[in-house]
């Protein structure tokens, strides 16, 4: 039996939506070793595997049949240093957040508009994170990890990670398959701050001045003063993603709803704000016993000590809505994982 497993773990301080699910087993990882050792044990048990980061995109709905394998594995290594730039080979366990913050301090940029995101690094290829007009995919050269069937260690590149709005490979065809162990990023010496996204220019008139520690602290205020803590109300982040549809699509849809809310994309293709749709259904602050929709964030549930069953009730309420009003099918973004008590 691997060292540290735990039968019976309770796993609500492990997730930020804060839902009382169990681990049958639960096994926190240090070394790829122990990694490959846990999964090797939960393989040869047939007990279905949940691979869990800093638990900011899931919603655990039941307790889980099998086994909880917690990524703690730690590390960061300039694996290239070209004077232009860096490569850095990062351990999966590693906090995003202070992932952002070390590059900074160390001069290596192009992180600073994701700051403050929650979560393990390990986590942030598999829905490709994004914010304030920066994805992930910009900056990732490659992704090592194990496949879980045969225990062989893989290198996959950026292109074959299949990076996209809010999505990858690993929440599709690699779905509960592969397991990140490092993300490769390659980032910039020279500083080139991204201020497209709406309100940054505004911030900062003088562009060519702003430095990139600048940027991002502007932006972890302004996510500090617009999203609810977890830490103080549990929740996930966004829970539905933006819809994209076709510009016909869109064309007909705003003759029939005037202040639609929505971006063009460079294939032709709209964008639709999710949390416009949702507040126009009324649910903006509405809550169904002790979970909700936060009161400034329509696109942000909220659960009080309810449970999975109790939030997605609202997540369902919400989509049965928006589908009758607009016609559009709203895609939950954190990954949903059943057990049987659910
Ligand atoms: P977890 O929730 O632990 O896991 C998420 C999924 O990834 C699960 O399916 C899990 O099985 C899988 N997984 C985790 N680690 C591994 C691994 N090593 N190998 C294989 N699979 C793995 N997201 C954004 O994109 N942009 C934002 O701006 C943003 N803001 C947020 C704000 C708040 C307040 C919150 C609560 C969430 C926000 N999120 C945002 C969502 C979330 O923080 C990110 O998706 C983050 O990358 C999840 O990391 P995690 O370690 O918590 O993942
Ligand atoms: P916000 O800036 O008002 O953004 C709300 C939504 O509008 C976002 O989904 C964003 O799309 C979209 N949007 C706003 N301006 C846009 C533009 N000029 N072009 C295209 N899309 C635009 O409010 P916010 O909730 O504080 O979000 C700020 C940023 O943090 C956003 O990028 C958002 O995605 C990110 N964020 C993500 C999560 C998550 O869990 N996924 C949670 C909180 C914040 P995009 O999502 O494509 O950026």
């Amino acid at each position: 039996m691997p060292d540290l497993l735990t039968p019976n773990k309770p796993l609500q301080t492990f997730n930020t939506l804060a839902l009382p699910a169990k681990a049958a087993y639960y096994l926190p990882v240090h070394s790829e070793d122990a990694l490959a050792e846990g999964l090797e044990w939960a393989q040869k048990r047939g007990l279905p595997l949940l691979i869990l980061g800093g638990g900011s995109n899931v919603v655990l709905n039941g307790d889980w049949p099998g086994m909880v394998i917690h990524i703690q594995l730690q590390g960061i290594r300039r694996v290239e240093d070209a004077g232009s730039g860096v490569l850095l080979q990062v351990a999966a366990g590693e906090n995003w957040n202070a992932l952002v913050n070390h590059t900074l301090d160390k001069g290596w940029f192009g992180l600073e508009n994701l700051i403050a995101i929650p979560g393990c690094v390990g986590a942030a290829p598999i829905q490709n994170i994004g914010a304030y007009g920066v994805e992930l995919s910009r900056f990732i050269e490659s992704v090592e990890g194990i496949d879980i069937a045969s225990g062989t260690r893989m290198m996959m590149t950026a292109e074959e990670c299949e990076l996209g709005y809010r999505d990858s490979i690993f929440k599709r065809a690699l779905r509960n398959r592969f397991v990140i162990t490092r993300v490769n990023l390659r980032l910039s010496r020279k500083p080139a701050p991204e201020l497209g996204y709406k309100g940054l220019a505004a911030a900062f008139p003088d562009a060519a001045a702003v430095t990139p520690r600048e940027l991002a602290d502007h932006i972890a205020a302004l996510r500090a003063s617009k999203l609810p803590d977890p830490a103080v109300t549990p929740n996930a982040g966004s829970f539905f993603k933006n819809p994209v549809i076709p510009a016909q699509r869109y064309a007909a849809l705003l003759a029939q709803f005037p202040g639609l809310v929505a971006w063009p994309l460079v294939d032709g293709s709209y964008k639709l704000a999710a949390a416009w749709l949702v507040e126009q259904c009324g649910w903006k602050g509405r809550r169904l016993g002790r979970c909700g929709v936060h009161e400034h964030q329509a696109i942000v549930l909220t659960n009080s000590g309810g449970s999975a069953a109790e939030l997605l009730a609202v997540a369902s309420g919400i989509r049965g809505d928006v589908r009758q009003l607009f016609d559009i099918d709203l895609e939950i973004e954190p990954t949903v994982y059943a057990g049987p008590t659910s």
